[in-house]
């Protein structure tokens, strides 16, 4: 070892794992410590409302991003289950909730995003979830039996993946969203609507413009009424109703913390000796010149290994078109871009054949695309919103065009 430095690395998620991977493959000899809340290594969590939730046969250890091997090999040390309480930013030393410090030089925050919970009538029963973790997916899990009542509360994409994974389960399923249509905040509403008419093929009740007021039963819930009096019979009450960047630590140690903590394009925090990355890290937007705070695997993968560099010596700055996805039924929806600002849809391809990409434009631009089972367009789609190509409706729209030569040359 020739650097006297220390790393530390608090949130053990997809971000602070692949943070601590990439200061030793930067050649970084000092020492690196990654704190955990969780008692699992490092993993990703998109397989918790997917594959994990609709297999029992499906292992959680499959969603590691790579096994406790891994961190001994590269003498990276881990304390998982222990949560940082404390930042001393004069003294840069952190406190841990095992009694235990550690001195830093250079300190990365990758604690991430914690679930909005309800706090109305009802909600401490049991068998009302939230889905965040390994644990909790496994609760949902055991409690998807065949035919039980599911009503899942919020309409986002967590939502309808527990809805088609439960229905995968043989459970009868009701959806309770308070807005006219489903996955409002990420698609523009004819996808959602897309999206709601599949689920209700597969027999899911969606109950759009309704509100919950409480949850009924002794004990453990068996029922979830709605704002004006309908009672939703329910075995099992799965909430997803959004996140929040947990930025309690940042806020108490005095970093500029606004809708996540403020970092700038090479993840630097108000304090030039700490960083953030990941879902709780607000960044200049590489899109649009305003400021994002990602909520994708995408974001906590690259933005986290960008700013492990930066921190190794090496000053790249981090700008990424966001690309997110995810997969209901037989359906993998992938979105790039971002969804503010648009004037109108260009469809190509029939959303009938469950195949097809929609792009959303502003003037002659595409500014965001959302392709449905249609991987290949989604890459090209986003080349055309970072190159800002000027293209025409009808050559998007029509599939005997090939994408790529929509492209500006070279
Ligand atoms: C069910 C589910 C499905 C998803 N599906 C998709 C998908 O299909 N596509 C997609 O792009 N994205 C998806 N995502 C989002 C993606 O997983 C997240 O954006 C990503 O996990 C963010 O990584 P992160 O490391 O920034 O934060 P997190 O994964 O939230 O990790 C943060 C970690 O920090 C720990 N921590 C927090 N505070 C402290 C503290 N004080 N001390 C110690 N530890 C602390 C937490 O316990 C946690 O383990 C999904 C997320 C969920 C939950």
């Amino acid at each position: 070892m020739t650097s006297q430095e220390t790393f530390v690395v608090i949130g053990a998620g997809q971000a602070g794992g692949r943070a601590v991977e990439t200061m030793r493959a930067e050649g970084f000899d000092g020492r690196i410590v990654l704190v955990g809340a969780e008692a699992h290594v490092p993993y990703e969590r998109p397989p918790l409302s997917k594959r994990l939730l609709i297999s029992d046969d499906e292992e959680p250890a499959r969603t590691y991003i790579h096994g406790r091997e891994f961190y001994r090999e590269k003498d990276i040390d881990l304390r998982l289950g222990v949560q940082a309480t404390h930042i001393d930013r004069d003294a840069r030393r952190v406190t841990l909730s095992d009694g235990g410090s550690l001195d830093y030089s250079k300190l990365l925050l990758t604690t991430g995003s914690k679930v909005r919970r309800l706090s109305i009538p009802g909600s401490g029963l049991a068998g009302i979830h939230y889905l965040r973790d390994i644990e909790e997916s496994l609760a949902i899990r055991g409690d998807l039996t065949a035919d039980a009542a599911l009503v899942i509360v919020g309409g986002g994409y967590i939502g309808l993946e527990v809805a088609a994974a439960a229905r995968i389960r043989g459970c009868r399923v009701t959806i309770i969203e308070m807005e006219d249509v489903v996955m409002n905040r990420v698609v523009a509403p004819e996808i959602g609507r897309f999206f709601a008419a599949v689920h209700r093929a597969e027999g899911v009740d969606i109950r759009t413009g309704e509100r919950v007021a409480g949850f009924e039963g002794e004990g453990r819930v068996t029922g979830v009424l709605g704002v004006g009096g309908t009672r939703y019979a329910a075995d099992v009450v799965v909430v997803g109703v959004g996140i929040a960047a947990e930025t309690s630590l940042a806020e108490a140690a005095g970093l500029t913390v606004a809708n996540g903590i403020v970092v700038d394009e090479f993840g630097e925090t108000s304090d030039p000796d700490i960083f953030a990355a990941g879902d709780v890290a607000n960044q200049p937007s590489p899109v649009d010149g305003g400021r994002l705070r990602l909520e994708s695997w995408q974001n906590a993968q690259n933005q986290a290994i960008a700013v492990a560099r930066v921190m190794c010596g090496t000053r790249t700055p981090h700008a990424e078109t966001p690309w997110f996805w995810s997969d209901q039924y037989d359906l993998n929806l992938q979105m790039t871009g971002l969804a503010s600002g648009w004037d109108r849809l260009v469809y190509r391809g029939d959303p009938a054949d469950r195949k097809f990409t929609v792009f959303y434009m502003t003037g002659d631009r595409v500014v965001m695309a959302n392709a449905v089972n249609a991987p290949r367009d989604l890459r090209y789609a986003r080349m055309l919103i970072e190159t800002a190509a000027p293209v025409e409706d009808a050559a998007l729209a029509d599939p005997a065009v090939p994408l790529k030569s929509l492209l500006p040359a070279g």
